[in-house]
């Protein structure tokens, strides 16, 4: 199977089993006005390695390169988007936000509150009101094992994972912690 068909199937699968949960048990939106949905034309959404190729040819979005690069010279890709998109063809980062995925000490994926939405998400500013749904995290560990038997898309999590330590340290030393 050549690449753009092993990651269309890939994440048309991971879509699938993300479609109909969401982190809270009623629509977020409401709670923001749809914050993280209010990008501009420079910053979107990243896209998992492989993710761009169910993009091509897509009217309501647009597919940038970022400046992460994986070892093997892949360039990570951005989802930029006006705002609105099909709900059933919104990337993986906008179907698991505001969460990420972390791979610990022990080389185990877990998933955290993203630090880059503390400004803008309802969810990560007060996790105790508002708290991620069992559910919904028990779903992310049922649908990442098969992403994690891709290369690239591990190499990104060590990325992620990076700069989520890089953030926190900067909001601790800011905190005072
Ligand atoms: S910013 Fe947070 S609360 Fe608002 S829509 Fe996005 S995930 Fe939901
Ligand atoms: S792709 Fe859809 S869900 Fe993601 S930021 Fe854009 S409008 Fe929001």
């Amino acid at each position: 199977m050549n690449s753009e068909l092993k990651y269309k199937k890939l994440y048309k699968k991971v879509w699938g089993k993300l479609e109909n949960i969401t982190p809270l048990s009623f629509d977020c939106g409401q709670l923001c006005n749809a914050k993280c949905c209010t990008g501009t034309d420079n910053n979107g959404m990243l896209l998992f390695p492989g993710e761009e190729y169910l993009y091509a040819g897509k009217g309501w979005c647009s597919v940038k390169d970022t400046n992460i690069v994986l070892s093997d010279g892949y360039v990570i890709k951005l989802l930029v988007c006006g705002g609105e998109c099909p709900r059933n063809e919104r990337p993986l980062s906008c179907r698991i936000f505001p969460l990420i995925p972390y791979l610990n000490e022990y080389s185990r994926v877990e998933f955290r509150l993203d630090p880059r939405s503390f400004g803008i998400c309802p969810i990560t500013r007060d996790p105790v009101k508002y708290p991620v749904e069992e559910v919904f995290i028990d779903r992310l560990y049922e649908v990442f094992p098969p992403l994690l038997k891709d290369g690239k898309v591990v190499e990104f999590i060590e990325i992620l994972s990076e700069q989520y330590d890089g953030l926190m340290d900067i909001f601790r030393k800011i905190s005072g912690d």
